[in-house]
């Protein structure tokens, strides 16, 4: 159930439902919207009675959610989902693009990555220092010495960090030095993990489980939310399929159906999504073109010898020309991208 305010109904009308619903020993969620706010009702909605919940001062209307995903569903919240960080937006009319390296190898390793992918356009470096390798022989990241690396590089060229937090004890250090939280695929429905990461206060970016159903992801970004982050990326990087020649299979209507579904933003990540170098421009093309709100892109200074997805991973300037290449495509969807 959501209860929707009056247009510009004042914090003290909210505070007073939000009492309201505690005393019935429901949890009030309220999602700040830019034209109206709407507070989402967890619990026992039974003990709700709507007629005199509707007659409390700055009340709009009482309505159910049909979709077992409530605070992610756009019935509850209208408007797009904008994540600010750092003078950046997430969300709405942006187009927000992460690129970087798979693995964080080395700070000069990290830093002419970094550098040139800021030339090309944009703040928001990725790049894993916890890496969830299928085999546990194979290299698992530089662990927190990652972390400072690339809390330094970003410092040093004012960059917006992304990186993965594969275990709910290594939240708090990750926190410490990372400005958006990568819950990797592998760890979509790592429920402890969610919750976790849904009680700090840095955007996450949650990637799509590899045989996850668009609800089960929704669901996942409403375990985050749940705990009072509202701030969730949500990000389409493939599914596996019975195709062997793709590392996965990425499917782009997962942009408009998502887009329908809920008010959260939704980026793809076309370098997991296909596992192949030579096909990450055209599906890059192609999501900005089906309206994603951004990309998530690995990139190397020298693709070849990255330790970790080297054959889906572009070069600095294969990225600068796709920077180029999806302006347009932004502009023709109405979006920008700075
Ligand atoms: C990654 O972003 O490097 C990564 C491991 O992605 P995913 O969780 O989508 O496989
Ligand atoms: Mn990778």
């Amino acid at each position: 159930m959501i209860i929707v305010m009056k247009k510009g109904a004042p914090e003290e009308h909210i505070q007073n439902i939000i009492l309201e619903l505690t005393s019935l020993g429901l949890q009030p969620l309220p999602l700040y919207g830019t034209e109206r706010t709407v507070i989402a009702v967890i619990g026992d909605e039974r003990v709700i009675d709507e007629r005199s919940l509707t007659a409390l001062p700055g009340v709009s209307k009482v309505m159910s959610v049909l979709q077992p995903f409530k605070l992610a569903s756009r019935e509850s919240k209208f408007e797009d989902t904008i994540i600010e960080i750092k003078g950046e937006k997430i969300g709405g009319r942006n187009l927000t693009v992460i690129a970087g390296p798979c693995s964080i190898e080395s700070e000069k390793q990290l830093f002419d990555i970094a550098f040139k992918c800021k030339n090309a356009g944009t703040r928001f470096l990725r790049g894993g220092a916890f890496k969830p390798r299928t085999s546990p022989h194979q290299f698992q990241g530089m662990g927190v010495e990652g972390l400072k690396i690339m809390k330094k590089v970003c410092d040093e060229l004012d960059m917006i960090s992304v990186s993965e937090v594969m275990d709910a004890r290594d939240v708090e250090v990750v926190c410490q030095h990372i400005d958006i939280l990568q819950i990797g695929a592998r760890n979509m429905q790592n429920f402890t993990l969610l919750k976790e990461v849904g009680k700090t206060k840095n955007p996450v970016l949650l990637k799509r489980g590899s045989s996850a159903t668009i609800k089960e992801f929704l669901l996942a970004a409403e375990y985050i939310m749940a705990e009072g982050n509202p701030n969730v990326i949500l990000c389409e990087r493939g599914i596996r399929t019975f195709e062997t020649d793709t590392r996965n299979t990425l499917p782009l209507a997962t942009v408009p159906l998502i887009k329908e579904l809920s008010h959260l933003p939704i980026i793809v990540d076309p370098s997991h999504g296909t596992g192949v170098r030579a096909f990450v421009a055209s599906m890059s093309r192609a999501a900005v073109a089906a309206g994603a709100d951004g990309l998530a892109i690995e990139v190397h200074t020298d693709p070849d010898k990255s330790i970790t997805d080297a054959d889906q991973t572009i070069s600095c300037e294969a990225f600068a020309s796709l920077m180029d290449e999806i302006k347009p495509i932004a502009t023709a969807v109405g979006k920008s991208l700075k």
